[in-house]
């Protein structure tokens, strides 16, 4: 009999003994349904590989044991830059060990709560990888059958990497019809629901929902029951917004991939021909900061697409935005009216909620007795956070350094001025929040004081505030990068809370304790005193419960920002 210890038990090195390689666990990276994820260093070459290790007391069934069989089977046959590479797999007594090519970046699922939305020129950049690495997939046989943004990975470059072959197929002939699917695809095709039998097209439904969620900003067929949703899936029902929001190519595009008949959709090698991949702007590269706030598509000539500028960011995101006004010294925000502001307002609400709901179960009472690894969520770990700041607004303005080494100055005229890590790009942003783009070797003279400034901090925190990384390489599609940056800050007695654009809260506790809130993912991240990170979800928080220090630091969130909000 086996002990509860030895369940769960993964060993810090792993042996494969039939090759004899050793690998090394790191950082816990992620819980799927029953596989954990671990980042693993092989010991002799020193290479990186994501260790997804699936407990064998959790293969219970046959069907369990077919689906991994399965799905390592499929998945070790692929070798394509858009699929995730498959280094091997092992067993030893407790586990199965498949080793992945690494995704640094999580997936788009984690770039979607972030962000909703997307500016069409970044749909087209992940829909043209995904549909690179589809086509591969169907050249080879291969139906994925759960295409949807957590199996689509993200490595540090943003290229999508295609993972998850656990509800895949191989067909023996063209024609064939699969007839069932082991499990349940998330974004699942009418034939499938309806059993009829079901082939390639199903993948071509599920890049249609896919599209739509990431132009959208939510899943076509979402409802609160998934009687209702498959329904409305049988019914072909679904929501387009007007021109207004989405181009008319993009709507065709989601109108040919999301017909009921399988028949009628594209082939995957019609996909690229689509007008809204021949007409748009294909960026070649993103941005790394475009996980957490829109890039700009208005002055894009380093990052040509293959048509340069056809398409110019209309209407929202990419286009001048406002910010906040008057926003530092912990006072309201008061025009209620620029979009930044309103989606500040929104952000503030959604937290303050959720703190509530986590609050009310009291979480600092019972902390947890499980394993940490079962309780964070390392996939909600914030994109930046501020490592280092400095108060000099009596004379000038508050300076930070953001984790991707961007430095920052917010000046008491309430414009700020952000160089980019690479130490090139500027990033300014007016009272009024007009935006303005700029390179250190070419700002107007008005800015010389600011610059000078912005150059004096940045010292200032190289030598007296811990050492700042190694500077970061210029990447073309730099130019098209925004940084978050700070919306508002105060002080009080128990340290400094400060509020960044993409709605991440900040609170630095006098004590060295550190808080990273973010509305979006939902999760709190709890920096001790000795630079260990843990994140949390809420709702884990709310299961679980937590440290009465990270219960504390909670509810001081709560208090301040609350009384930030009130009338
Ligand atoms: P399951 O099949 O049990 O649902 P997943 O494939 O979803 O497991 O993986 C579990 C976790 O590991 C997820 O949080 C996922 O984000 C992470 N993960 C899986 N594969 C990789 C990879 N190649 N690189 C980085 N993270 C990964």
């Amino acid at each position: 009999m086996t002990t509860a210890k030895e369940e769960t038990y993964i060993p810090d090195i792993i042996v494969d003994s039939t090759s004899g390689v050793t690998y090394k666990k790191g950082r816990f990276f992620g819980k799927g349904g029953f596989a954990r994820c671990y980042e693993i260093t092989d010991t002799k070459t020193g290479n990186i590989y994501a260790g997804k290790i699936i407990p064998k007391r959790l293969m219970k069934s046959s069907n369990q044991r077919d689906k991994i069989s399965q799905e390592i089977q499929i998945h070790s046959s692929l070798s394509h830059n858009n699929v995730v590479g498959f280094y091997g797999y092992f067993e030893d007594n407790y586990n199965i060990y498949i080793v992945l090519e690494l995704c640094r970046s999580r997936s788009l699922m984690e770039l979607h709560k972030r962000r909703k939305a997307l500016t069409e020129p970044e749909v087209r950049y992940f829909l043209h990888h995904l549909t690179l690495g589809v086509m591969y997939l169907h050249q080879r046989k291969v139906i994925h059958r759960d295409l949807k943004l957590g199996n689509l990975f993200l490595n540090e470059n943003l290229e999508v990497k295609i993972g998850d072959f656990g509800l895949a197929a191989r067909l023996e002939f063209d024609g064939e019809r699969k007839k069932t699917v082991c499990g349940t695809p998330n974004y699942i095709a009418p034939e499938i629901i309806n059993k009829k039998g079901h082939s390639y097209e199903v993948d071509i439904w599920s890049i249609g929902c896919i599209m739509y969620t990431l132009l959208i900003g939510k899943p076509p067929f979402e409802t609160s029951s998934l009687k209702e949703t498959y329904s409305r899936i049988k019914r072909c029902e679904y929501y387009l917004p007007s021109q207004a929001k989405i181009s008319k190519s993009a709507a065709k595009l989601i109108r040919q991939m999301l017909q009921p008949d399988p028949k009628s959709r594209p082939k995957i090698s019609e996909i690229p021909l689509a007008e809204f991949f021949t007409d748009g702007l294909l960026p070649k590269q993103l941005p790394t900061t475009c996980l957490t706030t829109a890039p700009r598509f208005d002055t894009v000539k380093a990052v040509q697409g293959r048509r340069p500028l056809l398409e110019v960011n209309s209407a929202g995101e990419a286009a001048t935005i406002s910010a906040a006004t008057k926003p530092n010294s912990g006072h309201k925000c008061c025009s209620g009216e620029n979009p930044v502001a309103l989606e500040y307002r929104r952000n503030m609400r959604s937290l303050i909620e959720q703190l509530v709901g986590v609050l009310k179960t009291n979480p600092g009472a019972k902390p947890s007795t499980v394993p940490l690894d079962e309780t964070t969520d390392p996939a909600s770990h914030p994109f930046v956070w501020i490592s280092k700041w400095v108060d000099y607004s009596d004379k000038y303005g508050f300076g930070y350094q953001l984790s991707d080494d961007s430095v920052c100055v917010m000046f008491n005229d309430y414009t700020k001025l952000s160089l980019h890590p690479n130490r090139k790009n500027l990033y300014y942003i007016l009272e009024n929040g007009e935006e303005k783009f700029y390179t250190v070797d070419s700002y107007p003279d008005t800015l010389a004081k600011k610059m000078k400034l912005l150059k004096y901090f940045e010292r200032y925190m190289q030598d007296n505030l811990i050492k700042a990384g190694a500077a970061v390489p210029v990447r073309e599609c730099d130019s098209i990068s925004r940084l978050p940056y700070m919306y508002q800050w105060f002080r009080t007695s128990n340290g400094v809370v400060m509020v960044l654009s993409n709605g991440t809260v900040q609170v630095n506790f006098i004590d060295h304790n550190k808080i990273i809130l973010c509305p979006l993912m939902g999760a709190v991240t709890f920096i001790d005193d000795s630079q260990n990170f843990n994140t949390f979800k809420f709702s884990s928080l709310k299961q679980y419960g937590c440290s009465s220090a990270l219960a504390q630091c909670l509810k001081f969130a709560y208090d301040k920002l609350s009384s930030l909000l009130a009338p």
